[in-house]
């Protein structure tokens, strides 16, 4: 068992009570400091993209959906793409730090932070299978490993490859709408069959724009999934 802070490295020290002493239980991943510093969103969410309401202008919200996922909603070749997204954390500099850490310094153990609340989060959503954003293979083979299928796996979950990059995802310097228009960057892989009429929960670190979540959502949805929902650590 650890015995350090998964990020800073401090010492994690138990409290002394009659219970712990008798029944030792697991210590956490990560420090309480560490903890703290972490931003669960909570309150009004939009429906479908999870973003907090509550510190957004009025005029980018209508009803219970932020500005953004209306206007996604009204393109009809997006529309009712990405059931819902569920994020967990506000992306804080602080999250953004270890999920940073998380991919670079190729730590698969930093996915144990999130396990038990991404496991509480899946729990919320019905799916049939979990299928993780895939990397690149040129990116995998840098890496060494992908940190959406990391998550999934910490959060004792088994993911179905049924998607394959196709296109880099370094981002580019072009506007969403023009991103938007570039050609497919997920392609299906597997049998059609499995998935006809099946819920999928897609699983990623952040939703940024939803770009990519809707994209891989598009192409599910066209080899006959049901509805397509995902899980992310963190809403950008
Ligand atoms: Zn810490
Ligand atoms: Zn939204």
């Amino acid at each position: 068992m650890n015995d350090y802070c998964l990020v800073c490295d401090s010492h994690l020290k138990r409290e002394l009570t009659w219970t712990n002493l008798l029944f030792p239980s697991a210590l956490p991943p990560i420090c309480a400091t560490c903890e703290a510093k972490l931003q669960p969103i909570t309150g009004e969410r939009c429906r479908i993209c999870s973003r907090s309401l509550a510190t957004l202008n009025k005029k980018f919200i209508k009803e219970d959906l932020c500005m953004d996922c209306v206007r996604w909603e009204q393109d009809p070749h997006w529309a009712n793409c990405l059931k819902q997204n569920l994020s967990i954390y506000h992306y804080n500099e602080f999250l953004k730090e270890v999920i940073a850490l998380f991919k670079f310094r190729g730590d698969y153990i930093l996915a144990e932070i999130f396990a038990q609340t991404l496991a509480k989060e899946l729990d919320k959503l019905s799916f049939d299978f979990i299928v993780a954003i895939p990397l690149s293979e040129e990116r995998l083979q840098e890496r060494g490993f992908n940190q959406a299928e990391a998550l999934a796996r910490m959060a004792g979950q088994k993911t179905k490859d049924y998607l394959k990059r196709i296109h880099t995802e370094k981002q580019s310097k072009k506007s969403r709408g023009e991103r938007l228009k570039q050609k497919q960057i997920f392609q299906f892989q597997g049998n059609h069959e499995e998935i006809k009429g099946k819920n999928i929960a897609l699983i990623d670190d952040i939703y940024t724009t939803g770009t990519t979540l809707r994209q891989a959502a598009k192409v599910l949805k066209k080899e006959g999934a049901k509805r397509i929902y995902s899980l992310t650590l963190a809403r950008g």
